[in-house]
């Protein structure tokens, strides 16, 4: 990517714009990111500062909202699997704008959680907040007793993270609770992001087997597949789970 770089006069003191050192802006380390200075007056430097502090801030922030769902340090988030340009998540801020949801299938270890951490971590960058986690952590915070603000919580967010989905079981009251949240979330267009260990068109068979009442796991399997993105990890094992 070459970035687009306009030498304009500085818009603090207006003095003509200095030589920029293009060949720095050409590595690949910098792409989009490196700030040309046009100036090195006061209020140009300052204004620099500031937008670095911004973006400082900006980082921190969204990887606080990242650990607090125990997602791990977003900087060792590897590279995972492709998104391709077929796919609505390869323009996230449209996927998200639109309400798409997206599904990462495949073994452990073969980089499906990855590849929706990369996503949720670029949506986190961009100031959305995110919710859910790891299914069965999550699901054991519905409690009738205690549970209703971390409901509450729950429902707050601009999209919702569901890690290991098919791992899903619980009391009626879980499930219900699950349930509302994840429909709450697709009938106001927030993406649902998840992962699962099998394919996804097995996902209602497999929460019945997990003792999820057949219709919550029927409508359940259908809302996250709904709009959804589908990434498919290769993997040896993989389609010895169509036969279960
Ligand atoms: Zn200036």
């Amino acid at each position: 990517m070459i970035p687009t770089v306009l030498p304009t006069p500085c818009p603090k003191c207006g003095a003509a714009p200095r030589e920029v050192d293009l060949s720095k802006l050409l590595k690949k380390e910098n792409a989009g990111t490196a700030w040309v200075p046009s100036c090195e007056c006061a209020e140009a430097i300052r204004k620099e500062q500031e937008a670095q502090d911004y973006l400082r801030y900006r980082t921190q922030l969204a990887a606080l909202r990242f650990q607090k769902l125990g997602l791990g340090d977003p900087k060792k988030i590897g590279k995972g699997l492709p998104i391709t340009t077929d796919m609505a998540w390869y323009h996230p801020n449209k996927a998200f704008a639109e309400g798409r949801h997206l599904i990462v299938s495949g073994n452990v270890g073969n980089g499906k959680t990855t590849t929706m951490l990369r996503v949720a971590w670029f949506l986190c960058m961009a100031g959305r907040r995110p919710r859910g986690g790891y299914i069965p952590t999550m699901v054991q915070k519905f409690r009738s007793e205690d549970g209703r603000e971390h409901i509450e919580d729950v429902m707050d967010g601009d999209f919702l993270i569901l890690d290991d989905m098919d791992k899903l079981r619980g009391t009626e009251y879980q499930m219900e609770v699950f349930s509302s949240i994840i429909n709450h979330y697709d009938v106001n267009n927030r993406p649902i992001l998840s992962t699962m260990n099998l394919l996804p068109n097995l996902l209602g068979k497999r929460l019945i087997s997990n003792g999820v009442p057949a219709d919550i796991a029927e409508s359940l399997a259908s809302r996250v597949r709904h709009r959804a993105d589908f990434i498919t990890a290769p993997g040896p094992d993989f389609r010895l789970q169509e036969e279960r």
